[in-house]
């Protein structure tokens, strides 16, 4: 594992980046959130950061991310689970998770909707989006998306932020940038048809390898993992 002084030098550099790539696109830096994805690293990890002011952590698993909420004890951090999400654990992610950026179906939405109100807790979702149309991948696709905003407006403990998309893997990262401007264009038209732009404000978008290309079309929530943790050993999807 990589020390805590080298997260702190990463974490750094990571921040330099989105500001400059913030202010390339005439933003603030503090419109963009960093969730440093902690997935598969220790909860030292995690420390390491946190004692550099990094408040978000992204988790995949929800078992993983409970055994470090726990571990991670009254640190005051935001956990947001940024990985595919089943229904059979719909309620235990509510009852864990700040936010939920992986909500694909009106299904899902209800019982993620119905955990957090059962635990008394105000919680946090973003629709996850499949762009590419790729059927081995998770996400609703761009037609099913009306539907979703629409039980949310019905919820009472789940507050829909926005869209969250996850492209295809591709090496060069200008090659993203489609997928990342077309979620931005799926948010305006949905607020153009009176949608509240505060439902849809967040576009959860860009990694280690495109953040800045995700800044530069939009993105108010990044998802960075190895560019400040180093390389993940066991590599998850
Ligand atoms: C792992 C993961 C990330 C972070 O990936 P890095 O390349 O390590 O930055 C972002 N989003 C999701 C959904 C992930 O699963």
């Amino acid at each position: 594992m990589i020390t805590a002084s080298d997260i702190a030098a990463r974490l750094n550099g990571v921040r330099d980046r989105i500001a400059g790539a913030a202010g390339r696109a005439g933003r603030l830096p503090s419109s963009v959130r960093l969730v440093a994805v902690s997935k598969t690293f220790p909860i030292e990890a995690v420390r390491a950061a946190a004692a550099c002011d990094q408040v978000d952590y992204g988790e995949n698993k929800v078992q993983e991310g409970q055994s470090k909420i726990l571990a991670a004890g009254s640190l005051p951090l935001r956990w947001h689970l940024i990985g595919h999400l089943q229904s059979n654990k719909a309620k235990k992610a509510a009852a864990l998770f700040d936010v939920i950026h992986s909500i694909d179906s009106v299904d899902l939405l209800r019982k993620v909707d119905q955990g957090a109100a059962e635990r008394g807790r105000r919680l946090e979702v973003l629709i996850q989006v499949d762009l590419a149309g790729e059927s081995t991948k998770h996400g609703a696709d761009e037609s099913e998306v009306a539907a979703i905003i629409e039980a949310a407006m019905t919820c009472n403990a789940a507050h829909l932020t926005g869209l969250m998309t996850l492209p295809p893997a591709v090496d060069d990262p200008g090659e993203a940038r489609s997928y990342f401007a077309a979620l931005r264009a799926l948010r305006d038209r949905h607020v153009a048809q009176g949608v509240p732009p505060a439902n849809l404000v967040d576009l959860s978008m860009g990694m280690s390898h495109d953040f800045e290309v995700a800044i530069e079309e939009g993105a108010t929530l990044v998802r960075v993992g190895s560019a400040i943790f180093g390389e993940r050993s066991n590599q998850r999807p």
